[in-house]
């Protein structure tokens, strides 16, 4: 397989699962962290290594090692292998997706981010998603009718914390995911609520579906929910771990046990939490991307903006949710007809206010 986001949370997980069924790895693509690339070349000894930038590429004990984007694209399209795991963060991820669907390769996707910019103009055959609540979804569609569906949220690192002090919230606080941990990026757009919208327009594409919500569950073990039309609801319940859609995307069908079992005594009981649009500001516009959803690349410059400036200590939590709101309200009336645009928009904003660097 090509890796891309090797040394990232889903891409541990990715060489977890590699090591398990014994899987071999053509490529590795990383960012920054050069120790943990050495120890991985070490262990998994790939064909290819290719790392963001010079600086890194400098500290990697491999011979032919490549750095940059166009060297990644390059790769993409001369391995022999026949998958592409894309975990990248960020826009960093849509060119690779982009040309990973140029070369027919499978895509198994977790960079949801590529997705919600340009969903509109992604084919989804041979894309099989790594997000635990779109791999939910996938298990439940059983060919029966179809009335809706819904995607639970875990509510974040901030579900609990006083409403009137959400703007003093810290790094620190929003960076401790409640239930399991993640990059830092997607942390944060968990405790926005960010997430949640970009999962509801995943799903939009995936499934092509439009009758779509999500519903906070507070134990993260219910990850999604079919409705169908006769009147019953089915539900995928395991045990938090990315493993388990990383192996599915990976094999097709496991056969071994990956996570354990959830223990029903121990749960106990289960709550539900409506999602609130005073603590989680973004809510507001969800139901007018789910409309338009072509708009989602919109939210994800926004979001990367001000996700950013947020980890720089430069805005509060709170202004995090206002920024995009305003840049929503800027661009919700434009009109988008090709990846051109997509492109074109997202530059457009990043260079209007600031600087991305996810
Ligand atoms: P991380 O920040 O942990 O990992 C990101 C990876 O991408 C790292 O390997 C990083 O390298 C690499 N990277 C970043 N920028 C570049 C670049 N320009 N060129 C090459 N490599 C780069 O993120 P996560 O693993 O948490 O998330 C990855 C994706 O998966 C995101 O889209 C996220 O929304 C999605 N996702 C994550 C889940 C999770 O449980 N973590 C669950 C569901 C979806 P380095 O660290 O070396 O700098
Ligand atoms: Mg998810």
């Amino acid at each position: 397989m090509i890796l891309l986001g090797s040394t990232g949370s889903i891409g541990v997980n990715v060489l977890n699962i590699a090591r398990v069924f014994n899987l071999n790895i053509d490529t590795l693509v990383a960012g920054n962290n050069y120790k943990l690339l050495n120890e991985q070349i070490e262990e998994f000894k790939p064909k290819r290594v290719v790392v963001k930038d010079k600086f890194t590429a400098d500290k990697i004990n491999f011979k032919n090692i490549k750095f940059g984007e166009d060297e990644i694209l390059k790769t993409i399209e001369e391995s022999e292998s026949e998958i592409v795991i894309n975990a990248l963060v960020g826009s960093s991820g849509i060119k690779p997706t982009l040309k990973t669907k140029e070369t027919n390769k499978k895509l198994a996707l977790a960079n949801k981010e590529s997705l919600v910019m340009a969903g509109k103009f992604i084919d989804m055959d041979n894309i099989v998603p790594i997000d635990s609540e779109h791999f939910g979804l996938w298990y439940l569609n059983n060919g029966r009718k179809i009335d809706s569906m819904t995607i639970t949220a875990s509510g974040g690192a901030l579900r609990d914390y006083p409403l009137e002090k959400i703007k003093e919230a810290k790094l620190e606080d929003v960076l401790k995911h409640p239930n399991w941990s993640m990059g830092d990026k997607i942390t944060i757009d968990s405790a926005t609520m960010v997430n949640k919208i970009f999962e509801l327009l995943e799903a939009r594409w995936l499934f092509g579906i439009e009758k779509i919500d999500a519903i906070i569950e507070t134990k993260s073990i219910i990850h999604s929910m079919i409705n169908f039309i006769d009147g019953s609801t089915t539900a995928h319940i395991a045990t938090s771990d990315m493993r388990l859609p990383i192996a599915f995307a990976l094999l097709g069908e496991v056969d071994k046990q990956i996570t354990p079992f959830v223990n029903w005594e121990e749960i106990a009981s289960l709550e539900f939490r409506k999602i609130d649009k005073e603590r989680y500001p973004v809510w507001q516009i969800k139901d007018k991307l789910l409309n338009k959803p072509e708009l989602g690349v919109v939210i994800n410059s926004a979001n990367e903006i001000a996700n950013i400036r947020f980890r720089e200590r430069k805005i509060n939590f709170i202004e995090i949710s206002e920024f995009i709101l305003n840049i929503f309200k800027e661009y919700e009336n434009i009109k988008i007809n090709s990846i051109d645009d997509i492109f074109m928009i997202d530059k457009e904003i990043t260079q209007k206010y600031g600087d991305k660097n996810v």
